[in-house]
């Protein structure tokens, strides 16, 4: 997010890449890496935290993260080699971010990780606002194969989704945007931007898909629950 004091920079992609990517990227955008005020890390998994110790150590930005992701970077330093920014901001949920006039909300999603955050901020589409709905913990990887924890770790992710969900239609979000651009079609919604004409921006899908996301995401994850409350019931482990 760009605004007239800085940059809000989110997440950093793997250590190996961040470099090319996240500076290389910036550079033909014509953004100056140096104007990187705040990085936030959305969850503590290589692909997202890849890059937060090289930017923080060239540039100096506030870096963000719930407590538990940093509790478990500081747990796993050989695991977190060249990655790992030193302590910093503490997320809590409905923290804001503000730069330059502009305000980011953090909220709280924890299943992905423990300290999974997501968001909702404006943003300008020809000028025009435009709110969005970022989801910081598209997928299952958490340990779901056995009943316990699994029931307890669906039941988390649920609960975010449910969060989440309120808070986007607070926002009004019509963009929903998920940390893995896997999950919202980001590749193809690209590839549209180019011949978009007059149409509306190819991620602005309206509320009701927004709200039909995070239905979808509490559908999934009650159905493997269901499975492990079956498993449990049969007396499998
Ligand atoms: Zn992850």
């Amino acid at each position: 997010m760009t605004t007239k004091e800085g940059i809000i920079l989110i997440d950093t992609i793997y250590p190996y890449n961040s470099e090319a990517l996240i500076l290389g990227g910036m550079q033909k955008l014509g953004l100056d890496p140096k104007n990187i005020k705040y990085v936030l890390i959305s969850h503590a998994h290589a692909d997202h935290i890849g890059g937060a110790e090289m930017l923080q150590t060239r540039y100096k930005p506030r870096i963000v993260m719930g407590g538990p992701d940093w509790e478990w970077v500081e747990k796993y330093p050989d695991r977190y080699k060249t990655m790992a920014p030193k302590r910093d901001i503490v997320a809590t949920d409905a923290m804001k971010i503000t730069l330059g006039g502009r305000t980011l909300t953090i909220w709280l999603t924890p299943g992905h990780t423990p300290g999974t955050m997501s968001y909702t901020f404006t943003v300008l589409d020809r000028g025009k606002p435009v709110n969005v709905a970022y989801s910081g913990g598209t997928a299952f990887n958490f340990v779901n194969n056995t009943p316990d924890p699994g029931i307890k770790n669906f039941q988390t992710y649920i609960d975010s989704q449910k969060h989440m969900a309120e808070k986007a239609a607070a926002a009004n979000a019509t963009v929903l945007l998920s940390n893995h651009s896997e999950f919202d079609n980001a590749v193809n919604k690209n590839r549209m931007l180019a011949g978009r004409g007059k149409a509306p921006h190819p991620y602005e899908i309206g509320a009701d898909s927004v709200q039909r996301y995070f239905q979808v995401m509490q559908g999934c994850a009650r159905a493997a629950q269901l499975r492990l409350e079956q498993r449990a019931a049969e007396g499998i482990p």
